[in-house]
């Protein structure tokens, strides 16, 4: 059975806790629940291996480098592990290690800025950027392994210790991690725990973490914000995303359809930043459905250990439960489904990719995150139109606009109330690109140098001259 890591030691659970493989549905794997004195150790640990962990920057990069290189060299098992407790392809879930190793390593070269602001006759005023101490990561279902390695990368460069807490749904690819960096990190400085409610809330509200990384849902997003609120705990808080694709009148079907499809059903749906709605000109509406409907008619949907899947199941009973009740609550209130609208008749969580039309703003399906492989195509007479309702959301995560005359598109992507507009394309992480949403998206970014000094305070140091 996987371990938690606590002060550099494997450590059991109090109790354990099955994990679904959604392909199946069925419990395959036992995991640790970690009681609340395995936290308060945790939290002790990486509170005592703070001061020695922020007072060498150099051995910090130098040991990210070699934990990139550990976790490499354990891509096999991590990806192994990501498919039977999340599902997606073993082929993404390798691409889901590597990314993580290249976001290590990216971020091991990083310099964290030290800006002089004034250095004059009276005085040198230095800006500089300190670890809070002790930070709490909390981490979802859809991508386990790359968003703790968000995470754990820039709060560790920045000379934080970290307790890291995966989703319940998916904790042993985490616990993995946790085992594989045991022994190329300091004892403390990486502490993993795994358990169901409410560990995340005790973690959340325990006095030692100054700072919580946390994403996941809006509805959790607001408690966790609320716990930190009582003792003015710093805050990152990414959340989801309704994003809209707006397509223009010179939309190129044949060029774009493939990229666009990718762009929604990534992962099966399950990506904060996927396309969940697409606004198309009235005139080009037909074309565009049948292209998206051709496209989720071939895609391969099976087991992600399967020679050739390219789309998995959902990856949580709840998941499967909420998308099926959307799409039926759409089909309902007139929709159509031009292919899909149902769950696949098998075992799992499998839901059958799903192009719906006649639908239109104020149906759940669109006004909601449906987090799944579900996507409504809505038309448009008058781009201002299209603007106003990809806008009209308490979201704000991402966007994009597609057009062959990339000024015509920037003009529009200027306007959408989000994080990121994409122009012809859709959600391309990139560790150098500060990623974040607006509205009840989120709170802060990851990613990037905002996304590192997101791990500090600042601090002004001002030396008075004669
Ligand atoms: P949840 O919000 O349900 O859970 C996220 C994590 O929070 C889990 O580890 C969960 O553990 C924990 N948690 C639950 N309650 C609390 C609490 N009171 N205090 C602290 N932690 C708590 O999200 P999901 O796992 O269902 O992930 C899907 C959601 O995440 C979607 O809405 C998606 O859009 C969003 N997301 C956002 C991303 C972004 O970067 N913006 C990226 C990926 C996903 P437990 O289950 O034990 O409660």
């Amino acid at each position: 059975m996987e371990t938690m890591t606590i002060g550099g030691r494997a450590v059991e659970g109090a109790g354990t806790f099955g994990v679904e493989n959604p392909a199946t549905g069925r419990v395959f794997a036992q995991a640790p629940e970690c009681s609340p004195e395995q936290l308060d150790e945790a939290l002790r640990a990486a509170s005592d291996a703070f001061p020695a962990w922020r007072s060498d920057e150099g051995a910090r990069r130098d040991l990210l480098r070699a934990a990139a290189k550990r976790v490499e060299d354990a891509a096999d098992e991590l990806a192994a592990l990501i498919t039977a407790e999340q599902g997606k392809p073993l082929a993404d879930a390798r691409l889901e290690v590597q990314g993580t190793v290249a976001g290590l390593r990216f971020v091991a070269d990083l310099e964290v800025p030290r800006e002089v602001l004034a250095d004059d006759d009276q005085a040198r005023v230095e800006l500089l950027h300190q670890p809070f101490g002790v930070v709490a990561a909390i981490t979802p279902w859809n991508f386990p392994v790359a968003i703790a390695g968000l995470k754990l990368g820039p709060a560790l460069l920045t000379g934080n210790t970290v307790v890291l807490k995966p989703s319940p749904f998916t904790p042993l690819s985490t616990l993995h991690l946790g085992g594989v960096l045991r022994d190329v990190l300091p004892p403390g400085v990486l502490n993993v725990v795994s358990g169901s409610d409410p560990l995340g809330a005790r973690l959340t509200a325990h006095p030692v973490p100054r700072k919580i990384s946390f994403t996941g849902s809006v509805a959790t997003g607001r408690k966790v914000a609320a716990a930190a609120a009582d003792d003015l705990k710093r805050v990152t808080l990414e959340l989801g995303g309704n994003d809209a694709a707006i397509l223009l009148d010179d939309f190129d079907v044949d060029a774009l359809a493939d990229r666009l499809f990718w762009g929604a059903f990534l992962n099966s749906g399950q990506v904060c930043a996927a396309i969940k709605r697409v606004y198309v000109p009235r005139r080009l509406h037909d074309v565009v459905v049948d292209a998206l409907a051709d496209r989720a008619r071939s895609v391969v949907v099976g087991d992600g250990t399967a020679e050739g899947t390219r789309l998995g199941p959902l990856t949580t009973r709840p998941q499967f439960e909420r998308v099926s009740e959307l799409v039926a609550d759409a089909l309902a209130r007139g929709a159509t489904a031009v292919t899909g609208g149902g769950p696949l008749d098998r075992e799992g969580y499998f839901f059958q990719p799903t192009i719906l039309r006649d639908i239109d703003d104020g149906v759940r399906l669109v006004d909601e995150e449906q987090f799944g492989p579900a996507l409504p195509v809505l038309a448009y007479d008058d781009v201002e139109d299209a603007i106003r309702r990809a806008n009209a959301t308490h979201y704000g995560l991402d966007g994009s606009v597609w057009s062959a005359d990339p000024e015509r598109a920037a003009a529009v992507a200027e306007r959408l109330e989000c994080g990121t507009a994409w122009l012809n394309t859709h959600a391309l992480p990139h560790p150098a690109v500060p990623f974040g949403g607006w509205k009840h998206s989120g709170l802060g970014v990851e990613s990037g140098v905002p996304g590192l000094l997101a791990f500090t305070e600042s601090k002004v140091l001002y030396r008075v001259k004669g």
